[in-house]
């Protein structure tokens, strides 16, 4: 796969990282800092950032980077402040009786793997819905005393940050991350040395150092093969999400479901249950039906059964060419081992993953997913009939109506992603224990007695502090790159708290039709030069490195925002992550969703707006 135009930094940082060591009144801080937890208490944040606002933003809200950062006199200022040092109490209070609520044992505990995990934007391991997805599940278990165990990687230049050209042309930055500086712990050995994984790959051991990330009550290991006891091929296999080509990704495949599983038997977590989410995670069940074969001694089909028996796969993705494929050759290159260890033949192996046994099929790793899951669901109803109708060729004989694929609508974590001043409105209009009862409708009828006026000052709030936040942030980083200050000033003052702000802010995958609403541009001008009933649109959005056609648009997009007649009415937010997805799904008026009906199999932004007050206006598709 070529990268068609990336930035690759070296590591910037210097081998020794002297930590500093914070006043013992503040040592509560280090281990809040240390708990994803303050992403969704909208008083721990505030503490971080009140800690230095200034800090807390350059750093891209990351509370270790602030605690490192900040000068001694600050660190004076703040022990001496009395009403810091009582939110910090009553802070770090609060955490710990969360901490102190025990586990559910009335259900299984689960083992979850996924390539991805969006959980803040200090941690930059995700890319898009999926991840934010399966970091809004970890947080979700936390909250619901759920056991769970989640397996992914600690990636060294994560996914890239974007700028736009004069021209608009998307830039990939991958900056190397320096592990010290994020809210991550290493897991250590008995003798206090850096707990390794050794995970056997085809001629050699390719081992693993191991990262915590507590989420809540949860833990998130984190696997890293970014160190000297592995070759120069083998180090970057943790290096980027979605990169490389295919070898690096079954390279890294095998990591995750493979590697994860001893990984975990390392740990000592012996989970009921195991998620694959989506197929990349799949290979995790050829792992335990070796354990099955090899340490307990069973027959490869007793194995299989218990496997699938314990087993759920949760698929993303409608359409067959997204899904992973391995060619026989490369598939065998560095699976040739296992039918051995699990006595079959290499020809019952490849099978597994083939729609059509006994044919010339590539290995399939969703395939394989199905035929060693007991269960497997969509993220949507719709998704949920598309799945049936995409998979109806793996159990012949059968009509698809009758497959068990179900679905399960995907979610998002209310914590995170409603504004905290929308949580603080909850919470007096309907009472905190609506946060325990979302699923429960009783628990919104409140919502009906709030006035117009209510709902609306809440709307004007986020709206003033989106602008706010456009005007100060991006003001920066549009006369960093796009060149002419004065048509930058000219957009900045244009953005206007009295217009109609319609947001569109995804992956720019050609599915979702960013450039839907440029079909008639004519129309479109008079839309938003109506000086009545002024509209603008703001849009973000990454495109993947690889997908010309997703560049493209966003060049589009920043060629007609500079038209004279769409000056300062069409506006592109640089770099689309968690902030600004938080910033612009609680901040704009209308939330705009225009994919092609079935392929946005869930969808989740539209959920995060609406729990904002804001309309989300969709094709009828997905959630
Ligand atoms: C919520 C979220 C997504 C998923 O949104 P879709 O509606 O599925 O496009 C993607 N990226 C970020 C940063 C998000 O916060």
């Amino acid at each position: 796969m070529k990268l068609q135009v990336s930035n690759t930094n070296a590591p910037a940082w210097r081998d020794i990282t002297v930590k500093s060591e914070l006043p013992s009144k503040l040592k509560p801080l280090e281990e809040l800092a240390k708990n994803l937890w303050w992403v969704w208490n909208s008083e721990a944040k505030a503490l971080f950032r009140d800690l230095n606002p200034e800090l807390w933003r350059s750093t891209g809200e990351n509370p270790v980077m602030v605690l490192q950062q900040l000068s001694s006199e600050r660190l004076d200022e703040v022990i001496a402040d009395k009403d810091m040092m009582g939110r910090l109490k009553h802070v770090y209070g609060m955490f710990k009786d969360y901490m102190a609520k025990p586990m559910r044992s009335d259900i299984p505990s689960v083992s979850y793997f996924s390539m991805e995990y969006g959980l803040c934007n200090a941690l930059k391991i995700y890319s898009g819905g999926l991840g934010v997805l399966a970091g809004d599940y970890i947080k979700e278990a936390s909250d619901s005393c759920v056991p769970m165990t989640a397996v992914g990687f600690l990636y060294r230049y994560g996914y890239f940050t974007q700028t736009l050209s004069v021209d608009g042309q998307q830039i990939a930055n991958y900056e190397a991350q320096n592990f010290n500086q994020l809210p991550i712990e290493q897991v250590m050995d008995a003798n206090g040395h850096p707990m390794i994984v050794e995970v056997p790959y085809p001629g050699r051991t390719i081992y693993s150092h191991v990262w915590r990330v507590n989420v809540g009550r949860m833990k998130l290991y984190l696997m890293d093969t970014d160190f000297e006891m592995n070759s120069e091929l083998d180090r970057p296999i943790t290096h980027q999400l979605y990169g490389g080509d295919w070898e690096n990704r079954i390279k890294q495949e095998y990591l995750l479901g493979i590697g994860g599983v001893i990984m975990l038997k390392k740990l000592g977590v012996n989970s009921e249950l195991y998620h694959c989410n989506e197929g990349h995670a799949a290979l995790l069940n050829l792992q335990r039906l070796v354990d099955f074969v090899q340490e307990k001694h069973l027959d490869f089909q007793v194995a299989l059964e218990l496997v699938r028996a314990s087993s759920l796969y949760t698929v993303h993705t409608p359409v067959p060419a997204g899904h992973d494929y391995f060619d026989e050759g490369l598939f065998g290159k560095y699976m040739g081992e296992y039918p051995a260890k699990l006595g079959i033949s290499w020809n019952d192996l490849m099978n597994m993953g083939r729609e059509n046994p006994n044919t010339n099929e590539r290995f399939s790793m969703s395939v394989f997913a199905l035929n060693t899951c007991q269960e497997a669901n969509g993220v949507s109803w719709l998704h949920g009939e598309v799945s049936k109708k995409m998979f109806a060729g793996i159990w012949k004989g059968y009509n698809w109506r009758e497959s068990h694929v179900g679905y399960v609508t995907n979610g998002v974590h209310m914590p995170t992603w409603a504004a905290s001043e929308w949580k603080e409105f909850y919470a007096e209009k309907l009472g905190e224990q609506v946060f325990d009862h979302q699923e429960d409708p009783e628990a919104w009828k409140g919502i009906l007695k709030c006035t117009d006026q209510e709902i609306w000052n809440m709307r004007m709030t986020m709206k003033n502090k989106f602008i706010n936040f456009v005007k100060r942030d991006f003001k920066a980083k549009w006369l960093a790159n796009q060149g002419d200050p004065t048509q930058v000033m000219h957009v900045v003052d244009k953005i206007n708290p009295n217009a109609l702000i319609i947001g569109f802010a995804r992956r720019f995958a050609t599915y979702k039709r960013a450039h839907l609403l440029f079909t008639d541009l004519d129309r479109l001008a008079k839309i938003v030069n109506n000086e009545q009933f002024p509209v603008q649109f703001v849009f973000s959005g990454k495109a993947h490195p690889a997908d010309g056609a997703g560049q493209g648009l966003i060049k589009r997009i920043m060629e007609i925002s500079r038209m004279p007649q769409f000056l300062g009415k069409i506006i592109f937010l640089e770099d689309y992550n968690m902030i600004v997805a938080k910033r612009l799904v609680t901040g704009v008026d209308i939330w705009l969703n225009t994919p092609t009906r079935p392929l946005e199999a869930s969808g989740t932004s539209g959920e995060k707006a609406e729990m904002n007050g804001v309309l989300n206006f969709s094709v009828l598709d997905g959630w």
